[in-house]
């Protein structure tokens, strides 16, 4: 999506990624025969330097990459690297990023360190009460790296789902709706904008849905959402687009879950319902072009992730050709060359003229989702 966006720029991109089935690749335009695809991973340093000689700004779509090498390169002035190494660092560790929010007086509900004994398991359970979550503090997405903890006679399960990774705890937070808002900062952050609020819901702890903007009895939820997570991104350091996650509670007091530094699947909406994309704008900030709107240009919006029920691409057609018939619907597959069950294969955004309309367009395709209706 990036790459798509950066065609529109005449801006080339390079992408390190591995196999010559690399879903950005699919996008690099054959007219245009300086782009590039370095075959790789984004966690090796070799292809990580390899890249930033053919580039003139590096940036990331995955927080889980190589950033001591990052940092190099910003340090040897190879390169410039946005968001900025030191963010990604603080970032990419879950226990040292809610630290980071705490401390700079961010709101987050409580977490502590543990370590991967029954005994830390059961002090977690006498300071953060249960259940509590145990959170791998690295490499963790869509939920893989979080575990439950309803009942200490769950620790060894626990322990043996996430003992071999660096763990932390986090105290239970019983949220009436997570929120989430992309916040874009240019390179010195001395001019932030948000998009707007979103409602995102989860199932199994993947993103499911994505409602814009987000609609509360109390008017100014939304705004303050803004205030949030504008003031969290302040904190870091680098340009680019950031996804602020967002626990909002009963009493209209709001937690801050998590924040990725980069483009995020709640602000996948912007595509079809902004002025300006979270990509286009990604792309302006770290170019450090004349940033875009963040404003919706429709009434109402909703993202649909299309995720993998088994093994069974039949399946993610089938569903693809039922959300072409539906009015202001727009498909994004991803190009991934195998489905499994749980993976992200791509999604779907429906405009309307009103949260009835895009409720009613959003029915059939809840139904025709890949393993049945939910
Ligand atoms: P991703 O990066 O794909 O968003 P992740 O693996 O980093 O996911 P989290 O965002 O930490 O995982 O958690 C996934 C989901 O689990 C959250 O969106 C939320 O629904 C739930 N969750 C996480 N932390 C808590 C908490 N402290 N209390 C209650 N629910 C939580
Ligand atoms: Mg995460
Ligand atoms: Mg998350």
């Amino acid at each position: 999506m990036l790459a798509a966006s950066a065609s529109l720029l005449n801006v080339n991109i390079v992408i390190l990624d591995v196999g010559e089935t690399a879903p950005a690749k699919q996008v690099l335009s054959p007219r245009n025969p300086s782009l590039a695809h370095i075959d790789g991973s984004f966690s090796d340093p070799v292809k990580i330097r390899e890249l930033a000689q053919k580039a003139d700004v590096l940036t990331v779509e995955i927080e889980h990459v190589d950033a001591n090498v990052l940092e190099e390169i910003e340090n040897e002035q190879i390169v410039s690297v946005h968001p900025r190494p030191s963010t990604i660092k603080i970032i990419q560790d879950k226990f040292v990023q809610k630290s980071h929010l705490r401390s700079h007086g961010c709101p987050v509900s409580e977490f502590i360190p543990v370590d991967s004994t029954v005994e830390s398991m059961q002090q977690a359970a006498r300071s953060l009460g249960l259940p509590f979550i145990l959170k791998s503090r690295t490499l963790a997405y869509d939920g893989r790296g979080n575990f439950v903890v309803r009942n200490i006679d769950q620790a060894e399960e626990a322990l043996k789902a996430l003992g071999d990774r660096p763990l932390y705890a986090e105290k239970w937070v019983p949220f009436i709706k997570e929120i989430a808002v992309m916040v874009v900062r240019t390179i010195q952050g001395e001019e932030l904008s948000s998009y707007p609020a979103v409602e995102t819901i989860h199932k199994d702890n993947i993103c499911h849905l994505v409602f814009a903007p987000l609609r509360s009895r109390e008017p100014g939820v939304a705004f303050r959402a803004q205030q949030v997570a504008e003031s969290a991104v302040k904190t870091l350091e680098g340009a680019g687009v950031f996804g602020v996650e967002m626990f909002l509670m009963e009493d209209g007091s709001i937690y801050i879950n998590e924040i990725a530094p980069r483009p995020h699947n709640s602000g996948h909406y912007t595509i079809e319902a902004c002025e300006t994309s979270q990509y286009d704008n990604h792309l302006r900030a770290i170019l450090s072009l004349p940033l875009g709107s963040t404003t919706m240009k429709v009434p109402s919006a909703v993202m649909l992730n299309i995720i993998g029920a088994s093994s069974s691409m039949e399946e993610i057609h089938s569903f693809t050709s039922t959300a072409l018939t539906i009015p202001g619907c727009t498909v994004h597959l991803y190009g991934k060359s195998e489905c499994r069950k749980g993976r992200k294969m791509g999604h779907v955004t429906i405009v309307g003229d009103s949260d009835a309309t895009v409720r009613a367009r959003l029915r059939p395709l809840l139904v025709a989702l890949p393993g049945g209706s939910s």
